[in-house]
């Protein structure tokens, strides 16, 4: 779509260690910020909850304190599941705010919607608190960050459409068509509403990259551009879109994506059709759904590093090596193994991707620690 922009989004960071989500590279970080801002992008997005709390602070001191205030724009998001009283919507946005060293957001909203945590955002009345923070001037826009069905959407913005000005909303060819994930429907609840759509996740936190041979060399024959460029083109091919976000973890990333918006094509209607049949060969080869979003690391008290778990699983399946192997003990000898998980549940209202994940872990269980 016409003017829409490639979004830095600041919750995959380069990091010197891979199990530290705080250990921050801060000098590629830099160099990341000023390759986007000299190519004329200006759309960063964070939250409360990202690189262990640090990322608004990265960017306190990679953007804030480098460039004018009016020179970029700033999205961040209210930690839902912190919410106990109403009092903590203003008190976390106060923190926010203070961690980025900057007076207001350009977009805040109120993080990870789905159908637990609505309970929590309307129990602490968090739909009226970011009303009246667009009111006292600390928010331009404000809205909401969703992962759930498309029913649902559609009662939120029937609901709170006076408020809400934009959802951001989980968009990749693999999942448009997708009846867990509902991206195609739930962005056609968005059209309808007429609200603003923010892009996540276009690629699927990098598992549309870590494809089958088959799919590769399907994409090649079909053309010299990467799985990388089609998966950005096709997030922006829509109607209502503004911004599509990439979690870009190094320099060469951020130059690949900026090339991609630099001379932006639209997919056309032979390319949509190529992008549908990539997913359906896709989906086949892909064990565990996992979006490696990390959202529900946090929450397991028995620290089980769950998304590389669930990485080295489906490593594992597409390509089975030795190495998957040695990995698993190492990465569980520093953390919790998969056969750590007491089944308690609580990660599960937390995973974007809605997976059952206590079942999984057996699967992950069996395969890596019953050789
Ligand atoms: S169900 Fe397992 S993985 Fe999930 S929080 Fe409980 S122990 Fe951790
Ligand atoms: S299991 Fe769910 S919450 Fe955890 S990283 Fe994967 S998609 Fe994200």
């Amino acid at each position: 779509m016409e003017n829409t922009i490639l979004g830095f989004g600041a919750m995959r960071l380069p990091q010197t260690d891979a199990n530290n989500p705080a250990s921050v590279k801060m000098e590629e970080t830099q160099q990341m910020v000023d390759y986007y801002m000299e190519h004329g992008f200006d759309y960063f997005d964070t939250s409360y909850a990202y690189h262990g709390e640090t990322s608004e602070d990265v960017l306190k001191k990679t953007l804030v304190e480098r460039y004018p205030r009016e020179s970029y724009r700033i999205a961040d998001k209210i930690p839902t599941w912190l919410l106990t009283h109403e009092k903590d919507n203003e008190r976390l946005v106060d923190v926010m705010l203070e961690r980025l060293g900057i007076e207001y957001f350009d977009v805040l909203l109120i993080h990870n919607i789905n159908a637990s945590f609505i309970n929590l955002a309307e129990s602490a009345n968090s739909f009226e608190y970011i009303k009246k923070a667009k009111d006292e001037g600390k928010a331009l826009k404000v809205g909401i960050s969703y992962h759930d069905k498309a029913d649902l959407l559609d009662e939120v913005l029937d609901k709170y459409s006076d408020i809400i000005d934009v959802v951001q909303l989980q968009i990749n060819f693999m999942d448009w068509l997708d009846g867990r994930v509902q991206s195609k429907k739930c962005h056609e609840v968005c059209v309808k509403y007429g609200v603003e759509v923010i892009v996540m996740e276009p690629v699927k936190g990098g598992s549309l990259v870590n494809v089958s041979d088959n799919v590769k060399k399907a994409f090649k024959d079909y053309s010299d551009k990467s799985i990388v460029d089609w998966s950005l083109r096709f997030a922006a091919s829509h109607e209502n879109i503004s911004v599509v976000l990439s979690g870009m973890s190094s320099l060469e990333q951020m130059k690949e994506n900026c090339e991609t918006f630099k001379d932006f094509e639209e997919i056309t209607h032979d390319d949509y059709r190529f992008l549908m049949k990539m997913a359906r060969e896709i989906k086949k080869t892909l064990a565990i759904d996992c979006s490696y979003c990390g959202y529900c690391v946090k929450e397991c008290e028995m620290g089980i590093p769950i998304p590389d778990l669930f990485n080295l699983y489906n490593g594992e399946k597409l390509h089975s090596l030795q190495a998957n192997y040695g990995n698993y003990g190492t990465i569980t000898a520093a953390n919790a193994p998969a056969s750590a998980c007491t089944q308690c549940g609580t990660c599960i209202d937390f995973c974007t991707q809605k997976l059952d994940i206590p079942e999984l872990l057996k699967d992950v269980a069996n395969l890596f620690e019953n050789v």
